[in-house]
């Protein structure tokens, strides 16, 4: 049976992936359990408590205890989750092996349209803004049984993490994904302040980068691997192979934690982004893009210290093609690329999208505007001749002389071309770190951030 559960945490405590840990670790008595499941969902919901996580993990139980495993994950959800907070609507989704067996009648076309729809709604959960009917619909018209509290809109994360385990389990490879291994706080220190011994992060990160990245960032001398909410979570290591993540949590000294759960998980994946192509030529705010794009005004430092820059959008015809481009504050150095672009740039944009404006993750730097174009010279007094007109060439006006062309001159820039992101204090979850591209034999014309 697949089990998926979201929206049990508040900002003042818990956390989904904690409530998950306590479940797998109770549940191994009545079955063998999988490695679960933490996927991000659209990190530009809105109602989200932080990361916009949901968990799920599969348990191979008889049926007849099926029922029993039910009852025990709707009571820790009810007792756990923080009931008393407004904006928490937890939903558990069960696929049991009844429903799952029901997906294949009718055949193998059956069963793959049933299937696609899963990875619909998963994806559209990671790129979209669902509402709860649609989870309604789905979860009705594949005899899914489901849990919520309140106004159970947790049900949308609960279907699309258990969704992402069915598709994963068949195709491994579909997704692409990484692991996180998170340590979680004895009950009597939540909410106090973190005992993490901070040379022994350092020394693990050295040890073990790149095989596991985000756990330091070193331009801003900061841990990143904690949270600083009151939350049960003491730390996570991410990484692309357990082998590192367990030879960096050996490595890290803190405070004793009540127990470690290793996720699989779609964190570092890009998996949020939509392409121009597949936007169809429309933007919609909390989305997230991939955007071609030349810069059409230099770009400036505004209140707060935000970075600011006007794209025109490489699109098709009859669409609305400018754009702002926005490097926040938080971005900290990934700012000091941006400043250095300039009016004829052609970049890619990769970001969240609202009131028209790009929230930057990352940028390549396609083709860099080398050419300075300036009125010509007047070839016997030696000054800038002025404008004739519109199209109509250029003249001095004491000479009587003229020139059809403006002079361009070649400058040098201080930036090289390639890939640039935002450095680890400001990354989603979701984004994935240069880093791992060229870990995996990606395009060598990157330059990760760290
Ligand atoms: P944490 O990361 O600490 O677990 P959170 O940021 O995941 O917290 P939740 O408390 O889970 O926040 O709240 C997010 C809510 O948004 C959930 O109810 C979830 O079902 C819902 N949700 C997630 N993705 C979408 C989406 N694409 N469209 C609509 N609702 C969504």
């Amino acid at each position: 049976m697949i089990i998926g559960i979201d929206d049990t945490d508040s900002k003042n405590g818990m956390c989904t992936t904690y409530l998950c840990a306590v479940l797998v670790d109770k549940l191994r008595e009545y079955g063998e359990v999988s490695i679960p499941r933490l996927v991000r969902l659209n990190p530009c919901i809105p109602f989200k408590t932080r990361g916009n996580g949901a968990v799920s993990f599969e348990i191979k139980v008889i049926p007849e205890k099926e029922g029993k495993v039910k009852e025990l994950v709707k009571s820790r959800v009810s007792e756990l989750s923080e009931l008393q907070d407004e904006e928490t609507n937890p939903g558990v989704v069960f696929i049991g092996d009844t429903a799952l067996r029901a997906m294949s009648r009718g055949g193998s076309d059956k069963r793959n349209e049933h299937i696609s729809k899963l990875k619909n709604f998963y994806e559209t959960a990671v790129r979209d803004v669902l509402k709860i009917e649609h989870a309604y619909t789905l979860l009705s018209e594949l005899h899914f049984d489901y849990f919520g509290l309140k106004k159970k809109r947790g049900l949308i994360g609960a279907l699309a993490a258990a969704s992402f385990l069915l598709v994963q389990k068949r195709e491994p490879a579909y997704y692409d994904y990484t692991y996180e291994l998170i340590a979680y706080r004895r009950k009597e220190r939540w909410g106090t302040s973190r005992v993490i011994e901070e040379k022994s992060v350092w020394n693990a990160d050295e040890a073990t980068y790149p095989l596991i990245w985000d756990t330091v960032d070193l331009a801003n001398k900061k841990l990143v691997l904690a949270p600083h909410s009151p939350c049960p979570v003491l730390f996570g290591i991410r990484g692309d192979s357990v082998d590192a993540i367990n030879k960096a949590y050996k490595l890290i000294q803190a405070e004793p934690a009540e127990r470690e759960m290793l996720f699989v998980t779609n964190q570092g994946t890009d998996s949020h982004l939509i392409t121009y192509e597949e936007a169809k030529g429309t933007l919609h705010d909390h989305h997230s893009y991939i955007l071609d794009g030349v810069i059409k005004s230099n770009p400036q430092t505004i209140e707060g210290g935000h970075v600011l820059f006007a794209l025109t959008l490489a699109l098709a015809e009859n669409t609305e093609g400018r754009i702002e481009c926005m490097a926040y504050e938080p971005t900290k150095g990934f700012r000091d690329i941006i400043r250095q672009l300039r009016i004829g740039d052609e970049v890619t944009v990769y970001g969240s999208f609202k009131n028209r404006t790009i929230n930057l993750e990352k940028i390549k730097l396609r083709k860099l505007n080398v050419e300075v174009k300036s009125n010509p010279k007047c070839a016997k007094c030696g000054k800038r001749m002025e404008s004739a007109g519109r199209a109509q060439g250029y003249r001095c006006k004491r000479c009587k002389t003229y020139s059809s062309e403006k002079e361009v001159q070649i400058v040098d820039r201080e930036i090289d071309e390639g890939l640039y992101e935002v450095p680890p204090v400001a990354r989603r979850h979701i984004s994935k770190p240069l880093i791992r591209t060229y870990v995996n034999g990606g395009i060598n014309n990157i330059h990760p951030s760290r």
